[in-house]
């Protein structure tokens, strides 16, 4: 007596297609360093990308721009957002709350480097449990042209490491720069981030692209939110997430 299994008569589909979904959960659960992380999912396969704001506190349209991506919904791959990374900056509105490391520079810059701090270790447990594909950092510096002088990086998008994050970074900047008169506001495409940074570590880590965005200080808050958004914008326009 045999068994036969009739696999022709099945019509269940192979790969159901997964449902979109959104779930808030929480870094660093339980310390001082407490805050949100927003797990967007399409539902279908694509990129993972990590959109950061608040690493400095005194930097507001980086969180500001961030808290408005936590309401996107990408048409694939997942998004992943830290609105306010390190919640203790931003309630003190100083780059680095007193006492603290600067989140910017607690970040590993090699493979098997370590994390300094519980904040920017369980940021980094992320990035490698997502194994996240793009990284975009959002920050503020207070002149708009890189100053000599000052560690002010001015207006810029500073990528890594790769000839892909220089594509769609280039783009961004010659977009944004279409709308801004004059010589000395306009964007500049640097690299690499600092080491240290969020971007720079997802990098070395598991292989991510991104950037850091800095918009200036000196202008209206929702002209820097909004030119936050309109990198973020792009950027998943360019991977087709949006
Ligand atoms: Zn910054």
């Amino acid at each position: 007596m045999a068994f036969f299994i009739l696999t022709s008569t099945l019509s269940i589909p192979l790969q159901a297609e997964a449902a979109s979904s959104v779930q808030v959960k929480k870094l660093a659960t339980g310390t001082k360093y407490e805050t949100k992380l927003y797990v967007i999912k399409s539902g279908k396969p694509g990129p993972v990308v990590l959109i950061v704001g608040g690493v400095h506190g005194n930097e507001t349209a980086g969180y500001k721009a961030a808290l408005k991506v936590c309401n996107y919904r990408p048409t694939r791959g997942t998004l992943l957002v830290i609105p306010k990374a390190n919640v203790l900056a931003i309630k003190a509105g100083e780059r680095v709350a007193r006492g603290q490391i600067d989140l910017n520079r607690a970040f590993p810059s090699t493979k098997s480097g370590a994390a300094r701090g519980t904040l920017a270790k369980s940021i980094l447990k992320i990035i490698k449990a997502y194994d996240v594909d793009w990284v975009m950092d959002m920050h503020e510096g207070y002149d708009y042209v890189k100053n000599p002088s000052s560690s002010s990086v001015g207006q810029s998008l500073i990528y890594y490491p790769s000839s892909s994050a220089k594509t769609i970074g280039s783009r961004i900047v010659n977009t944004i720069n279409k709308n801004i008169g004059l010589n000395r506001k306009e964007f500049c495409l640097l690299k690499p981030p600092v080491k240290g940074s969020v971007c720079r570590a997802a990098a070395v880590t598991v292989g991510a692209k991104g950037f850091i965005f800095e918009t200036c200080s000196r202008d209206s808050l929702s002209t820097r939110v909004n030119n936050q958004l309109k990198a973020a914008n792009m950027l998943l326009g360019y991977l087709d997430m949006k």
